[in-house]
Parts: structure tokens; C-alpha cells; sequence
């Protein structure tokens, strides 16, 4: 984490206070949509395999929900809080709203160290929480997927419990209830990658239109977990070599490139890069400091603060993770002359195929790989292409850009819809 003083909610207000004014947005829309509708916090007890009983602090937060049910993801990790969940939940709504899907904006998770228990703990805490949040959740209210922390098995658990305690008489159409899901259980195919892959895409959209060659580019990879360890297998599909990677646990630099598909397989079997046989260990300063083409940022928000947007020596950040460069950090990396794919466009390829499995469990469908890939690429790259031509149209930013096209679709509605009664 950087050092400076960084409330997250602020920073993302203040993006979306910079777009209102690029397309005049009426006062009264940025009003409701400067704070979350809902705000739940749960405390929850769950027995430990030591028999001790330990209390658990939940969260979800509804962003909005004009554009559809609430959706967005479930993080498991010590830092989660308050402030950033309202960020990361509006993220959502204009997310959903910027690639045209049907959803509002929503963000949970539990403020806890999931690697600090075993699975019948996670089992068990995953299903108290989903217990607690009870009816506030639902297939057509607010449907949840995996974030920091979570995966395909703790969807399929609050899915399962969704079903044995909201009682309805239908119990398979509340599949939907949760995205993300593993594919026996319901899930989609293409949904584990399509993070890493709508990331890929904007990465490939950028290289065209600057004439830039990814065969032979190097890149720098902070987390990898479920969107780092795909972008990284992805791109070197496309010939772009890692030079440097870090997690929770550390960094390492290789000047050969890292194999993507063991270090994928390490930190699946060992839960991180601790203890990767290639490479040598280096410092989180030495790691922003790497010499490379692409840096992508794919763990955690705050990441790139003023020190760290000094020390980087790339072309371009694609943002994987959400928020991980602060307003310190962007500022100086836009006068350094870095380019930035934000993380409301560059990561939104997971919201987008949990939209395709939420309707194909809504069709009682199951599509072909080669159909999502497809659909998911179309929807990536023509978005992509929308917010480059609105940026140089306005002389903007991408990040304001991507924001004031979502905002232009919720002004639309609202000002359709208006404010009931
Ligand atoms: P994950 O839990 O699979 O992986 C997280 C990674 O971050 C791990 O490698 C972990 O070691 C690393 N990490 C955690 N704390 C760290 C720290 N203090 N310093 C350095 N590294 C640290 O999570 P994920 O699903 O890959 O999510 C990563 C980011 O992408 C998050 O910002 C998330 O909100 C965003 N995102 C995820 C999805 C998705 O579909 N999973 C979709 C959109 C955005």
C-alpha cells in the first residue's frame, strides 16, 4: 500500500465529479448517485474447527439499481471496510452501465484473512454470511460473484444456501442468484479467464491503435490470482514477456520472463509466489522500478501512489484491479506521459460474462466457449473504441471518459424515469 492519507469513495466521487462536468450532468442525478442506496453490515458467529466460536463482520453494499439488480462482487480479505466497498459498489453501477449490461452496482465481503483458515471454516463462514444477508440478496435484486479472496467453490456455497433457506418453490431458477460460479455447478463457460481476457483485449485494442508490437513486449504483473495469473497466460499467448511479478507474499524479477502457466499452477497449489524456483526475490521498490512495456496492477486498490508512479518505467498501466492507482499517483504518471486503461473499462470483462451466465441459468442454457469468447471480445473492443473516440473528442482522460459515458446512460433513465412519487 502507499503512504499518502487515500480515502477510496472520495477518490472515485471525485472521478465521477469530473465526468459530471464533462456532459453537464443535472445536480440532482449527481446527488443520488454521490452515495449507495443501501449500506448492510452483519456481525455473524461461526463455530472454528476448535470448537471456539468467533464473530465475523459482513458487508453489502447497493450501489444502485436503475439499470437492473444489483450485481457485483464478494471479497474476503483483512483489509475490507467500509469506504472501500462503497467505491468499489459504485464502481459496478458504472461498469454495468458503460458496457450496456442490465445491472446496477453493488460490492460485499467479509473483513477477515481467508489463507488463516481451513475449508470447513470458509465453508462455514461463507454460509452464515449468505444466511445473514438472507432476502437483501436474490436473482433479480442483487446477484454477487467472486472478488479478492473468493472463487467458483464459495459462489457454489452461497448459491446452495441461497436455495435451502430463501424458500421458494422453484429452487433451480435461483441458480442466478450468485455469477462466477464453477462450470457443474452453473457457471459460465469463459467466466474464470474473462476478467484477465476483457483486460487482454483492451491491452490489444491500445497496441493497434498505437502501432505498438506486443510480440516481444515486456510487462510487470502486481497479484496473481484470478485476474493477474489469466491476463499473464493471455498475453503470452500474443508473445508479451513478464518480467516482474509480486503478491502478498513478495516480489520477483526474472529477466528471462516467467511461464505463466507454472507460476499459475504454483500459486494455485501454494496460495502465492512464495517459494517460485525461477527468478530472484527483489523489492516492492525494485519491482515498480522494472524497465518494462505494460504494467498491470492486478491485487489490490492504492498501489500506485506518488513514490511508485515516480519509479515506473513503462508505456502504459493497464488497470486490472480496481483503483489501484490514486489520484496522487495518476497525476503524475498523466504528466510523465503513462498511459492508463482504467479499471472501469479494462477489468469490466468479468461483470460482462457474469451477465452471460446469469441469462443463460435464466434460459436454462449452456453455451459454447467459442460464443462467449466472441461475445465478450465484440462487447470489450468496441467499448474500448467508444471511450477512446469520446476522450479525444473531449480532450479527456480515458477514466473521465469511461465515466461520463456511463453517466450518459443514467442520466438518460433518470431523466425518463424521474424520481418517484
Ligand atoms: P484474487 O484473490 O484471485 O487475487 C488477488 C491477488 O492480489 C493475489 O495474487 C494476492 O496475493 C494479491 N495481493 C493481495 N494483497 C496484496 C498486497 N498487499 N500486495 C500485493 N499483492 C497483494 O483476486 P482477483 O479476483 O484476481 O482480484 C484482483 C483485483 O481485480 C481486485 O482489485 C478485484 O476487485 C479486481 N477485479 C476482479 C474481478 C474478478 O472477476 N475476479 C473482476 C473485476 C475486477
Amino acid at each position: 500500500m502507499t503512504t499518502e492519507r487515500y480515502e477510496f469513495f472520495a477518490a472515485v466521487q471525485g472521478y465521477l465529479d469530473n465526468a459530471a462536468r464533462v456532459i453537464d450532468l443535472p445536480p440532482h442525478v449527481g446527488l443520488i448517485l454521490s452515495q449507495p442506496k443501501n449500506e448492510l453490515i452483519c456481525h455473524f458467529p461461526v463455530r472454528m474447527d476448535n470448537g471456539e466460536v468467533r464473530l465475523f463482520k459482513g458487508y453489502r453494499i447497493q450501489h444502485n439499481n436503475l439499470l437492473g439488480p444489483y450485481k457485483g462482487g464478494i471479497r474476503y480479505h483483512e483489509t475490507v471496510s467500509l469506504d472501500d466497498l462503497k467505491a468499489l459498489a459504485s464502481m459496478m453501477t458504472w461498469k454495468c452501465a458503460l458496457m450496456n449490461i442490465p445491472f446496477g452496482g453493488a460490492k460485499g465481503g467479509i473483513k477477515f484473512n481467508p489463507r488463516a483458515h481451513s475449508k470447513t471454516e470458509l465453508m462455514r463462514v461463507t454460509r452464515r454470511f449468505t444466511h445473514a444477508l438472507g432476502s437483501n440478496i436474490g436473482p433479480e435484486y442483487d446477484i454477487p460473484a467472486p472478488d479478492v479472496g473468493t472463487n467458483g467453490q464459495i459462489m457454489v456455497w452461497m448459491m446452495d444456501t441461497y436455495m435451502n433457506t430463501v424458500g421458494h418453490f422453484d429452487k433451480n431458477a435461483q441458480r442466478r442468484v450468485v455469477t462466477g460460479k464453477t462450470l457443474s455447478s452453473g457457471g459460465s463457460a469463459g467466466r474464470e479467464k474473462a476478467t484477465g481476457q476483457g483486460l487482454v483485449h483492451c491491452i490489444v485494442e491500445w497496441a493497434e491503435d498505437h502501432h505498438f508490437n506486443l510480440e516481444g513486449a515486456t510487462c510487470v504483473l502486481q497479484g496473481v490470482g484470478n485476474v493477474g495469473s489469466h491476463a499473464a497466460m493471455l498475453l503470452a499467448k500474443l508473445g508479451v514477456s513478464i518480467l516482474a511479478i509480486g503478491d502478498h507474499t513478495g516480489y520477483r524479477f526474472n529477466p528471462d520472463g516467467f511461464n505463466p502457466h507454472r507460476l499459475s499452477d504454483h500459486v494455485r497449489t501454494r496460495g502465492s509466489i512464495e517459494g517460485y524456483p525461477t527468478g530472484q526475490p527483489i523489492t516492492r521498490e525494485e519491482f515498480f522500478a522494472t524497465k518494462a512495456d505494460i504494467f498491470i496492477p492486478a491485487a489490490l486498490e492504492n498501489q500506485v501512489g506518488e513514490a511508485e508512479a515516480k519509479a515506473l518505467n513503462v508505456k502504459l498501466v493497464a488497470e486490472g484491479a480496481n483503483g489501484p492507482v490514486n489520484p496522487f499517483g495518476e497525476k503524475i504518471l498523466q504528466d510523465r506521459g503513462i498511459e492508463i486503461l482504467p479499471d472501469v473499462l479494462a477489468n469490466s470483462g468479468g461483470v460482462t460474462v457474469s451477465y452471460y451466465e446469469w441469462t443463460q441459468n435464466k434460459r436454462s442454457e449452456s453455451w459454447e466457449l467459442e460464443e462467449v469468447d466472441e461475445k465478450l471480445e465484440r462487447a470489450m473492443k468496441s467499448t474500448f473504441k467508444r471511450v477512446l473516440s469520446f476522450a479525444r473528442e473531449k480532450d479527456i482522460d480515458m477514466r473521465t471518459a469511461a465515466y461520463a459515458l456511463a453517466l450518459e446512460r443514467l442520466r438518460e433513465v433518470y431523466a425518463e424515469r424521474d424520481i418517484f412519487p
